[in-house]
């Protein structure tokens, strides 16, 4: 595949982009790959992409039921931060965010990572000693954030307004090399690099059943056929129960709608990300100029990726006390994803009691910003049956009781 480079687009120029290539192939599935991986999500794809990269495993089909991109990596408000309490989650989100740093070098594809600072609100006295906590975690941790005052919060935000008609601003847990990045172009970067590895990225293909024999995974039934496999990685967020049930196991998760939506564009106003946990919704400002706006999860399991008024108003509300400013903005769409949430909050990335079958899922809220550490972890975990990356996340833990419990940073956070 020719690499895109600033030369490549002065000649596209010159030539009236007639030379450009497909990013990726659309091919027919094979009979056989040594390993499939379910779901076409940033998550499938950074583990076919790490298979690849780091242990020369290429013979590789990525399936999809709709299209590459289309679940929650395409839906999400694009929040990269690793400011985590526990040491396994620290270790797994850093690497991620610190992949993400050089990802557009590495995949040859734009994916606008912006490490514009990200700062979580502390609004009451509680959320003060919890985010101070964290901070000195992190330290520890060799994660780089702090716990600044309201002036800093000010200074680096002027748009947010301190005192709060209840709830006034009495710091900040603030992580400067956390940031946004473009969730599609991560899930195309990744994809463009798999197919040209010559992986088979499969869309429009649902998979209907896992076929075992003896306690091992054979293959996969899909509505293009069947398709065997050595192993197989089960990566589809939102729908990990409803897999999970095919290959005859249970999961500790629950599968609810998250919705978010976004303003008109206005001039630029906001150069950070701003997450207000107590009041519940958080916001930063898209290049487009639109303001990028998150909202809370559904206290119900359902599988619905559309969004609904009484989150809508529950979340402008509360960023109206935040940025009085937004008042009168014009809001352009909004939208919801369906996100898997475990007990504890940590995900899961796991053998399973199906030999050869392994599952990636329970990101919940918050996993585009665990993307590549994720690929990563889940890749060597499937190539090599052990990763130190992802060794604390089994599903043995909740039969052990060994919960990694991130409520305070992913509940209501992403
Ligand atoms: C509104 C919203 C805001 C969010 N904000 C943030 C944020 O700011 N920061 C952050 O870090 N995270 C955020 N998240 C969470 C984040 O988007 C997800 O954790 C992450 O994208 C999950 O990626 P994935 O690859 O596991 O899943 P997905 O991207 O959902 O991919 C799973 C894929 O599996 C496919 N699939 C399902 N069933 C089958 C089948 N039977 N056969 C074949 N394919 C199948 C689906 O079609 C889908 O494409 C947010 C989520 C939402 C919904």
């Amino acid at each position: 595949m020719k690499r895109y480079s600033a030369f490549a687009v002065a000649r596209e120029a010159l030539r009236y982009q007639t030379g450009w290539e497909r990013a990726w192939r659309k091919p027919e599935p094979k009979k056989k790959y040594d390993v499939i991986i379910v779901g076409a999500g940033g998550h499938g794809l950074a583990t076919a992409y790490y298979l690849g990269k780091n242990f020369g495993i290429t013979n590789v089909a990525v399936i999809e039921k709709g299209w590459l991109g289309g679940g929650n990596t395409g839906r999400n408000t694009t929040i990269i931060r690793s400011n985590y309490l526990q040491d396994p989650s620290a270790a797994i989100y850093e690497k991620a965010r610190s992949l993400y740093e050089t990802l557009s070098q590495d995949l040859n594809y734009n994916i606008m990572f912006s490490p514009r600072g990200v700062m979580m609100l502390a609004q009451t006295e509680h959320e003060v000693r919890g985010y101070q906590r964290t901070a000195h975690a992190n330290n520890l941790q060799g994660v780089e954030t702090k716990f600044i005052g309201p002036s800093e919060v000010k200074r680096l935000c002027p748009i947010i307004e301190l005192k709060g008609p209840r709830y006034p601003v009495l710091g900040a847990l603030w992580q400067s090399r956390a940031g946004t990045a473009r969730h599609d172009a991560v899930a195309w970067g990744y994809a463009r690099a798999c197919s040209d590895m010559g992986m088979d990225i499969i869309q429009q293909c649902a998979v209907t059943a896992i076929r075992q024999e003896g306690g091992k995974v054979q293959g996969v039934t899909t509505t293009k056929g069947e398709i065997d496999c050595d192993k197989l990685g089960i990566v589809v967020a939102g729908h990990s129960g409803v897999l999970a049930e095919m290959a005859g196991f249970r999961l500790p998760i629950e599968s609810v709608a998250l919705q978010a939506l976004v303003s008109e564009p206005i001039k630029p106003c906001m150069d950070v990300v701003v997450m207000a946990n107590t009041v519940h919704g958080y916001m930063s400002q898209s290049d487009k100029g639109e303001m990028v706006i998150g909202g809370g999860a559904d206290g119900y399991n359902n599988y619905t990726q559309r969004g609904s008024f009484h989150h809508v108003e529950e979340t402008v509300r509360a960023l109206v006390e935040t940025f009085p400013m937004i008042s009168r903005l014009k809001m352009l769409r909004w939208w919801g994803g369906i996100v898997d949430m475990t007990g504890d909050r940590s995900p899961i990335l796991s053998k399973t009691p199906l030999d050869g079958c392994f599952i990636n899922c329970g990101w919940g809220t918050g996993g585009f910003k665990a993307i590549p550490g994720s690929g990563w972890g889940m890749a060597e975990l499937i190539a090599k049956g052990h990763s130190p990356l992802t060794a604390e996340f089994g599903l043995d833990r909740f039969r052990e009781g060994r919960f990694i419990d991130e409520s305070v940073a992913a509940g209501v956070a992403h």
